[in-house]
């Protein structure tokens, strides 16, 4: 079978429901790891679905990201952020596996292992373009059952900005052919873009549908459940000299 293409999905308000068990885990698990390095933390909280922690507004940040604008948050000096996050995200890694999550396939969006099961039934290689660090990815895959179909990609160990994030999913699946991110914010279209893909915009996570077209998403779905959002990975797939108006 020839593939269509690659797709890369975001976790965080696209596979997994905002502030589901496993997420709220995975915060106060940074949180514990934030504190075990700065002696200190705040509680990460949501409001209508955002993130925050203190008054950062963490959509699309990536874990390191995260760890560097708490570290900052606290007075963490310049000079020793880059090493102080890596601590962090080594203290993360090192807890999160011992993690027994509430979670389960209850935490996943509506819809969402169907659409990865018919994508590869397409053919499509699938992977993740996620801010999450590997190995905190990786676990919310095994915890909510999706780990048979993802396992590669792209993650937020080191990387701050999310470009970096859909490169590295790229080069994990070998880069060739066309490829679509399925992501929640303005950030996955972005970063889809500077890397050369196409845009499936889901409207589960905290940024409505108009602003998700408004930062150029190449379609937009309410929800990854019904036919609606493998069509539209499938017709974003093709070539876009054979799709005109797909936009
Ligand atoms: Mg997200």
């Amino acid at each position: 079978m020839t593939s269509p293409g690659f797709v890369l999905f975001d976790l965080d308000g696209t596979l997994i429901r905002p502030g589901a068990p496993v997420q709220r885990l995975h915060m106060s698990t940074m949180a514990a790891a934030i504190a075990d390095v700065c002696g200190a933390a705040e509680e990460f909280r949501y409001e209508g679905g955002q993130l925050f922690y203190a008054d950062i507004d963490l959509a699309g940040f990536t874990d390191a990201g995260t760890v560097h604008a708490a570290l900052r948050h606290h007075g963490v000096p310049a000079g020793r952020l880059r090493q102080l996050t890596r601590q962090v995200m080594d203290a993360l890694a090192a807890r999160i596996g011992g993690s027994a999550a509430d979670g389960g396939a209850g935490d996943l969006l509506s819809g969402c292992r169907a659409l990865l099961e018919a994508l590869r039934g397409h053919g499509c290689p699938l992977g993740m373009s996620t801010g999450n660090a590997r190995s905190v990815a990786r676990w919310k895959m095994r915890r909510t059952g999706l780990a048979d179909l993802l396992r590669d990609g792209g993650f937020g160990d080191a990387a701050r900005d999310r470009d970096d994030v859909v490169a590295a999913g790229v080069a994990a699946l070998g880069g060739a052919g066309p490829g679509v991110v399925v992501g929640d914010t303005a950030k996955d279209v972005t970063a889809a873009h500077a890397s050369g893909l196409r845009c499936l915009a889901v409207a589960t996570g905290a940024t409505p549908a108009d602003e998700l077209r408004a930062a150029g998403a190449d379609a937009v779905v309410a929800d990854l459940g019904g036919s609606a959002a493998l069509d539209a990975v499938l017709r974003l797939l093709t070539p876009v000299a054979s799709t005109e108006g797909v936009r």
